[in-house]
């Protein structure tokens, strides 16, 4: 255990944690809501440091981030618990849990996943699976090894860190993989018992302007809960008008997990109908996601309508860039790529 940055200790022994905007006030021997920080004697411990549930060699296409160093493989860590507890999450094995869960994980410390990340060829790593803020300090560590041993680093979040966690590491952090889950106090009341979800939102935006992150948004359409057209299109607006045209879009196919299992996948016309809404609204780059083999899964260029990487599932064929723009007409496609050392 190590005592964990960005809190303030508080009268009474109690503790106030900054990371996420919970903000949970944790009192002598409690856990955070995250139930992976806790309160011993007034000083506040992280309990999963280094402490791994999933570790795999993905393609970067599998977070999903298609505009960022496509066809790359990324060295990708989760470890347990999370500060979200969403009823339809497809990791809930490893992120409703609580310190118990700790006695089966592997330890990793940031040098040997960096070690492992270039032993296996990776050109970045990826903190992933559940909420990376929650293991804050040991993704920083390891993003700062990261950036010394050249490798690209990516957190796939629910963008519910604070601002100043966000500053925290935002210097060593490449890409902002983000959900907007929804767009409606209702909604994330629902799906997870958060509110005051529009901080999400800011925080996105300072990642990408405050930070320069790449910064790709996920939304995965569940049917009735937030297939609207006005929470889809108020997530497309809000792209469109705070990240820019070219911000890539994922509206990805929910299927039934864990406690929203009575609900069924979402139909394929509905996902086409999400990606009508963000063409309409002027959204350059939008995709339709798990749906194998969906041409929504291809980036064609906005300008002269040429293909410029076709996928099929996680096979990527980049056949139109050059120099991370359109090889046909040179058209800014909001791409970053390039070789890292390994
Ligand atoms: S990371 Fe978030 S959920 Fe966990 S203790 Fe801190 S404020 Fe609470």
């Amino acid at each position: 255990m190590r005592e964990v940055l960005l809190y303030e200790k508080l009268p009474g022994s109690r503790a106030k944690c900054h990371i996420c905007q919970w903000r949970c006030t944790i009192g002598p021997g409690k856990l955070g809501v995250c139930k992976m920080r806790q309160n011993i004697d007034g000083v506040l411990y992280a309990l999963n440091y280094a402490e791994v549930s999933s570790v795999a060699i993905d393609p970067i296409e599998k977070k999903p981030l298609f505009h960022f160093f496509p066809g790359s493989l990324v060295f990708s860590l989760g470890t347990w618990g999370c500060n979200f507890h969403c009823k339809h999450c497809q990791n809930w094995q490893i992120s409703w849990t609580d310190p118990s869960f700790l006695e089966g994980s592997r330890t990793i410390s940031p040098e040997d996943a960096i070690a492992m990340a270039k032993r296996e060829r990776c050109q970045g790593i990826a903190w992933t699976y559940n909420e990376p803020g929650i293991w804050f300090d040991y993704t920083l560590d390891s993003a700062k090894l990261a950036k010394e041993h050249d490798l690209y680093t990516v957190y796939v979040t629910n963008g519910y860190i604070t601002p100043e966690a966000l500053d925290t590491i935002g210097p060593y952090l490449d890409a902002y993989r983000v959900d907007v889950k929804g767009f409606s106090d209702k909604f994330y009341r629902d799906l997870a018992k958060v509110s005051g979800w529009r901080g999400i939102l800011e925080v996105v935006e300072r990642a990408q302007q405050k930070w320069g992150m790449h910064v790709e948004v996920v939304t995965n359409v569940i049917p009735t809960m937030n297939d609207d057209e006005e929470q889809l299109e108020g997530i497309a607006t809000w792209i469109r008008d705070k990240l820019g045209e070219l911000t890539p879009w994922h509206v990805t196919r929910f299927y039934p997990q864990h406690q929203m299992l009575h609900l069924p996948p979402t139909p394929i016309a509905t996902l086409e109908h999400a990606y009508a809404i963000g063409r309409r609204v002027g959204l350059r780059f939008v995709y339709t996601g798990n749906v194998p083999g969906h041409t929504n899964e291809n980036t064609i260029c906005y300008s002269c309508g040429n293909l410029i990487i076709a996928r099929v599932g996680y096979h990527t064929d980049i056949v139109g860039l050059e120099d991370s723009r359109c090889r046909f007409c040179g058209a800014d496609l909001n791409m970053r790529t390039g070789r890292r050392s390994q």
